[in-house]
């Protein structure tokens, strides 16, 4: 039977201040109905981006019609989502992440999982949209695809540099049927193998969703060979 130790959360918080892509709409929360007022309920309404906080990005966002139902974030296949998972630590950097970087480091490991997450900050302020970040070089994404891994995972607002236009690290992710994470929170994460819990909502007419990501730790043992794919 699989078991774990404890559960870290690595998503970010979602509120109103919460930090927005530049051009993004930002959380909105309106209180349709209040407890005092109606006696029986609050009830809210919210409008957002779906990129505001942790979340996934499905092929629709950099692509096609936002009609293409197969493209679009609810028709996502799942597997990607949940399983055996590396966390690499290349806390603190703003670089674009190369197979360079972390060739010698992947190659010492005994096996790769499905998954892996990239942890390049130590500090996270929620509220504030961070310019300088670090983001997928193309040539790792084609590496570690080759190796067999179908989810990349960054605390970063994007898989692509904030200015860029042709998104070549997103665009290589979708060619390669790769699933990715942005937002994440890894600052209170240490390198090592978790298990991975991060699945979309069923938005069937969303280009992303967000996410409530988080790591099983297995704690001493590590995760049996049975929980690997
Ligand atoms: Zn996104």
């Amino acid at each position: 039977m699989f078991t774990y130790k404890r559960i870290i959360d690595i998503s970010q918080p979602v509120r109103e201040s919460s930090a927005t892509f530049p051009g993004d709409t930002a959380f909105k929360r309106d209180i349709v109905l209040t407890h005092a007022d109606s006696k029986v309920v609050n009830l809210t309404a919210f409008t957002m981006s779906p990129h505001v906080g942790t979340h996934v990005d499905a092929p629709a966002h950099i692509k096609g019609s936002m009609d293409a139902e197969t493209e679009l974030v609810g028709a996502l296949p799942l597997h990607a989502f949940v399983g055996a998972c590396l966390v690499l630590d290349l806390s603190p950097t703003t670089a674009g992440i190369s197979w360079k970087m972390v060739q010698a480091k992947i190659s010492s490991l005994p096996h790769l999982t499905e998954r892996i997450l990239f942890k390049t900050q130590t500090r996270i302020r929620y509220d504030v949209f961070e310019e300088d970040y670090a983001y997928f070089e193309t040539d790792l994404v084609k590496e570690l695809s080759s190796r067999g891994v179908k989810l990349m995972g960054i605390d970063a607002p994007s898989a692509d540099h904030v200015r860029s236009k042709t998104l070549d690290a997103h665009h290589e992710l979708d060619r390669l049927k790769m699933s990715w994470l942005e937002n994440l929170d890894l600052t209170h994460v240490s390198e090592g193998e978790y298990f991975l819990v991060a699945l979309p909502l069923k938005f069937m007419e969303l280009e992303a969703s967000p996410v409530r990501a988080v790591l099983l730790d297995p704690g001493g043992e590590g995760i049996s060979p049975s929980s690997r794919h």
